[in-house]
């Protein structure tokens, strides 16, 4: 009995993990997505999403190959992760995208740690098997949900975060990548 609820336990967490880098995937990120937004409603505090592209990924296959593309998907985790907080949301949402969710953080700040964030990633080469290292860059999005947002549907609004989010990393990548760039308060 003890070791089929450790089953269903270790079963519902690899629903909920992205096997490469360890981290959470999209499918919990959407979960927390409307769980923060609940709290946004409750407790009139904010949230800022952050969406992270890994900049001329395709180029880092075509160049080194898949299992070097996965150990430089793996360290770009690890990079964002030491600068993010135990309280923020941090998932792979597809490829190479990331996606942190910042609760009750000033837009300000997201911003500051979006910049600590990108300039970490491009900080130092990422060593690859056989001696070979690469330098890679990224992009950022960064959108807002504030307490006066309209919060009637969550799923809606998380969509519409999400999208803002993206629709901002487009804007940084057509500006010419290795930047952030913050979208207008909703
Ligand atoms: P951009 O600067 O516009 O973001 O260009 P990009 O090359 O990063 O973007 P594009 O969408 O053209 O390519 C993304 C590549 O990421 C294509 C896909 O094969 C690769 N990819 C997606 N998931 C994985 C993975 O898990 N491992 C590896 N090695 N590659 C992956
Ligand atoms: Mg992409
Ligand atoms: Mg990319």
């Amino acid at each position: 009995c003890i070791e089929n609820v450790a089953n269903r336990a270790r079963l519902l967490r690899s629903g909920f993990t992205d096997a490469l880098t360890g981290w959470h995937n999209r499918r919990y990120l959407k979960l927390r997505l409307t769980e923060e937004l609940a709290r946004v409603k409750q407790e009139g505090c904010n949230l800022v999403c952050m969406m992270l592209d890994v900049d001329y990924f395709k180029a880092v296959n075509d160049t080194w190959g898949h299992v070097a593309g996965d150990i430089v998907l793996k360290e770009v985790a690890n990079r964002i992760e030491s600068e993010v907080r135990a309280t923020d949301v941090a998932a792979r949402y597809g490829g190479e995208e990331f996606i942190v969710l910042l609760p009750n953080t000033a837009s300000n700040d997201a911003r500051h740690l979006a910049e600590r964030i990108r300039l970490s990633v491009a900080a130092s080469p990422i060593e690859l098997p056989g001696g070979a290292s690469t330098v890679v860059t990224a992009s950022i999005g960064v959108a807002e949900v504030c307490p006066d947002s309209d919060l009637k549907d969550l799923k809606s609004t998380g969509d519409s975060l999400v999208a803002r989010a993206d629709v901002a990393l487009y804007a940084a990548k057509s500006g010419g990548r290795d930047r952030v760039v913050v979208a207008d308060a909703a």
